[in-house]
């Protein structure tokens, strides 16, 4: 039997529902429902590896340390260091459902979390640019005061107070692919590169270290898929399709697109928001243009319906 393997990028939604259900238990509950999608695609004989977000939850930890350091007069968190107790954290609510849910369908699949490093060239331009906000707003002394003590670049945010921000460099390298590979060929379903992945840059010889900076997960999650040549990249996020024209009157859901239409349709600007839609489209485009054979945006319910061509938006070369 051939094997099909399956990246498949879970955004925020997938542990995050609403402001109203931020607690561990809810986010647990909301894993719960993501990876239960996930059984059935497993259940359909595919091999799985799982990239996911952490953006609320890389927050909540930094603001934990802030003020803990505050109050307490506690040592503070860097940045890599919340990157890595978010993966564990998710990785954990996510490999427990998983198996808890294979399990129950009598399916032997062990499911595991692999700490993983992303390599980020040091000269990458977003460096000379940070423009992702993290942490708390501060007030201008102890932002300017932190900047010159912790070489922190700090921007004020529209009247709100001053905020660290930081680079988003590209994924150059998932520093633990060796192990993902192996065991996704033992047939153990993998989650990995979460938050997409923890930055590292290479020191000089071959020395890595953790660096302050956030990738994005679906362009850390389509270098996966490209690295385990996936027969399938599926990005589960809040929407069923993709959007021509995204909340405007003249709005059209898109059931199928080629390469080359992916390329125009991002080009003309206007159809896939910045921060949202744009990065996966530009994720999908570059897994398609390194021998990538179909990708699939839906939401984790859809999974099913769409891995059978009944909805979300499939790309194609
Ligand atoms: P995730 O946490 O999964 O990365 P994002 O919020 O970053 O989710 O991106 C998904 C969101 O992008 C959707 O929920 C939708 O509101 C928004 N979006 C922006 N442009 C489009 C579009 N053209 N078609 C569909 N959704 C879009
Ligand atoms: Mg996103």
């Amino acid at each position: 039997m051939t094997r099909k393997v399956a990246v498949v990028a879970i955004g925020g939604n997938s542990l995050i529902k609403d402001k109203g259900h931020q607690s561990v238990e809810d986010q647990y509950q909301a894993a719960k429902e993501t990876t239960y999608h996930i059984a059935d695609m497993i259940e359909a004989g595919w091999d799985v590896a799982i990239g996911h977000g952490n953006g609320p939850q890389v927050g909540f930890i930094l603001r934990r340390s802030e003020i803990a350091a505050k109050v307490e007069g506690m040592h503070e968190i860097p940045l890599d260091v919340c990157g890595a107790d978010s993966q564990g954290a998710i990785g954990y609510a996510l490999q427990q459902t998983l198996q808890n849910e294979l399990y129950r369908r009598g399916i032997k699949k062990p499911c595991t979390t692999i700490v993983t490093q992303v390599l980020v060239d040091k000269e990458d331009k977003a460096f000379k640019n940070p423009s992702k906000p993290i942490g708390g707003f501060m007030d201008e002394t102890e932002a300017k005061r932190r900047a010159k003590e912790l070489e922190w670049s700090v921007v004020e945010d529209a009247g709100r107070g001053w905020r660290r921000v930081v680079a988003s460099p590209l994924p150059k390298e998932i520093v633990e692919l060796d192990s993902v590979r192996v065991l996704v060929e033992a047939g153990v379903v993998v989650i990995t590169v979460g938050g997409g992945g923890i930055p590292v840059i290479d020191s000089g010889d071959g020395v890595y270290v953790g660096t302050a900076a956030v990738i994005d997960k679906d362009f850390a999650s389509s270098l996966l898929a490209q690295q385990l040549h996936a027969d399938l990249f599926l990005i589960s996020t809040a929407v069923e399709k993709v959007a021509l024209n995204y909340g405007k009157p003249e709005e059209k859901w898109l059931d199928r697109i080629t390469l080359a239409e992916a390329k125009q349709y991002l080009a003309e600007g206007s159809h896939f928001a910045k921060g949202s839609m744009a990065p996966k489209i530009q994720a999908i485009i570059w897994f398609l243009e390194n021998g990538g054979k179909q990708a699939i945006i839906t939401n984790p319910e859809n999974i099913g319906r769409a891995l059978k061509g009944e909805t979300g938006t499939l790309i194609v070369p």
